[in-house]
């Protein structure tokens, strides 16, 4: 099988559909209420693309405006020092039938938990994103699968509402930016990434001490923790046809032991996937008895979003998830059997 090329899938947003989501901001009331959703655990994306933009929306005047994800309210370390705090509410607190809900970063509805509501409740639903596996599930979808993050979706929503960026809008985007092109390290960092990123700085935040806080800073309980998980890491260099795996997984009792919260393992991902002799690589993280978050990563032999959405998931074709059921030994089973299906052809 052959990887999805450029093709009208892959397109980005039409000027109708920007055109549609300028006019379902721009007409509404001052005092309409408008809710912010993002996937659940939300990522540096996620949350920093939904206050970025909800800050925006609060220097055009809107007064009755709330952000909120799935799950329980609490939010990873790193991103507590985020502008546009002030905007979130816990779930149960979101607006039960706003006249605008927009959704940051969610792939497909299961991202949503129970406010995937919202999207009927809300008088206009808009989606903003940059997975490939977007299901296009609001009733104005701008998804743009060559967007680097969905910050990069929601700074062009701003600039076409007429928004100036301010340091603190500019923080949040940036955040995002960083988070999902792994500090302008992926392959999606375009010159249209370093030129949005040149707009951000333009304002004056400081992106060394905003890296600092957000991607190089754990208590010392997660050091320890990652050290034993990654001497439990395991090659495998005969999976993905021959390109290799390697994996590592967390129980809830590592986490425990080392007095952590779950989020610190997001991190995990990055020291297991430098493995030279692996294209693979999979963090299978336990959030229930039998059930585990998994995170994969490739190096361009396997489209893992193909495994993952296999499996229940989604993602990107070089980093995508899903969540496992059994044991992590199961978990990767299930994970093996699936790459040779995803090879990408040369
Ligand atoms: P991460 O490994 O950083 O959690 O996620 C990598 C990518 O896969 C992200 O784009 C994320 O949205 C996606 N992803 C991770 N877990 C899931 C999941 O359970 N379902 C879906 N649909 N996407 C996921
Ligand atoms: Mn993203």
């Amino acid at each position: 099988m052959t990887p999805p090329g450029p093709g009208a899938a892959d397109a980005g947003p039409g000027e109708a559909d920007w055109a549609a989501a300028v006019a379902a901001v721009r007409d509404l009331p001052a005092d309409a209420p408008v809710q912010l959703i993002c996937h659940v655990n939300p990522d540096g994306d996620a949350l920093g693309s939904m206050l970025g933009f909800g800050l925006g929306l609060r220097r055009l005047g809107a007064r009755r405006l709330r952000a909120t994800f799935p799950g329980p309210h609490e939010l990873p370390e790193p991103l507590r020092g985020l502008p546009g705090l002030d905007l979130l509410v816990p779930e149960e607190d979101a607006y039960a039938a706003p006249a605008l809900v927009v959704c940051f970063d969610a792939a497909s509805e299961s991202r949503l938990g129970a406010l995937v509501d919202r999207l009927t409740t809300a008088g206009t639903a808009l989606v903003l994103d940059h997975h490939a596996s977007n299901t296009r599930f609001g009733g104005i979808n701008l998804v743009d699968p060559r967007a680097a993050a969905t910050s990069v979706v929601a700074e062009e929503l701003l600039a076409r509402l007429g928004v100036t960026l301010d340091a603190e809008i500019a923080e949040c985007l940036y955040v995002a930016l960083t988070t999902d092109t792994g500090s302008f390290r992926f392959e999606a960092t375009t010159p249209a990434v370093h030129e949005l990123a040149a707009r951000l700085l333009a304002t004056g935040i400081r992106p060394g001490d905003i890296s600092r806080r957000v991607f190089d800073t754990r208590p010392f309980g997660a050091v320890r923790l990652f050290g034993e998980v990654l001497c439990r890491a395991r090659l495998d260099p005969g999976a993905a046809g021959g390109h290799g795996l390697v994996w590592t997984y967390a129980t809830l009792d590592d986490l425990a032991r080392h007095d952590q919260r779950p989020y610190v393992l997001e991190a995990l991902i990055d020291s297991v996937r430098c493995t030279a002799e692996a294209d693979v690589s999979c963090v299978v993280k336990q959030v229930g008895a039998a059930e585990w978050a998994v995170s994969m990563r490739s190096k361009g032999a396997v489209d893992v979003s193909r495994v993952a959405v296999t499996l229940g998931g989604g993602g990107h074709r070089f980093a995508a998830g899903f969540t496992g059921r059994g044991t992590a030994d199961e978990v990767i089973a299930a994970i093996r059997a699936e790459l040779d299906k995803a090879l990408i052809e040369a």
